[in-house]
């Protein structure tokens, strides 16, 4: 058990090498979910798009990306800056993105990943009326915590 969590946290760190938005923990990762692996490379994926567009200078450093079956169908950062949108946040762009992939609003199936701790209400609240399963969010490099379904106003 302690020697899984201390690869899982290598393996971690190692994936968030140049992710340098977010401060690193010294306590080993606390993943909730069976699919575990898959969380940390899809959280991994949001702090890297996070890191490309904080550096773009598109908005605040957070990412987010929506997994159907395994797979990433959409993608996006805050984009608050660039499109002077106080809604461009990440986890929004990302339901706006899966929706214009899936041609339906309905993202029932669907795992929103975002990184930083829990989405703010606009960005859940969004999740919740998208239909999303499951909410999965990197309180920190060191913790992923599964918030299972969206709930509104629930933050
Ligand atoms: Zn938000």
């Amino acid at each position: 058990m302690l020697r899984s969590s201390v690869s899982r946290r290598r393996l971690l760190l190692r994936l968030l090498q140049g992710a340098v938005l977010l401060p690193l923990g010294a306590s080993t990762p606390r993943v909730t979910h069976a699919s575990e692996r898959q969380d940390v490379h899809f959280i991994a994926r949001t702090l890297e798009l996070a890191r490309i567009g904080s550096e773009r200078g598109d908005g605040t450093p957070y990412g987010a990306v929506v997994v159907s079956d395994g797979i990433v169908i959409a993608e996006g950062w805050n984009r608050a800056h660039l499109k002077r949108d106080a809604t461009a946040h990440a986890e929004v762009e990302a339901i706006q993105a899966a929706a214009r992939v899936l041609g339906s609003r309905n993202l029932a199936g669907c795992t929103l990943y975002t990184n930083g701790g829990r989405p703010c209400p606009m960005c859940e609240g969004a999740a919740y009326f998208a239909n999303v399963d499951r909410l999965v969010y990197a309180h920190s490099v060191d913790a992923i915590m599964d918030a299972g379904r969206p709930q509104l106003g629930g933050c």
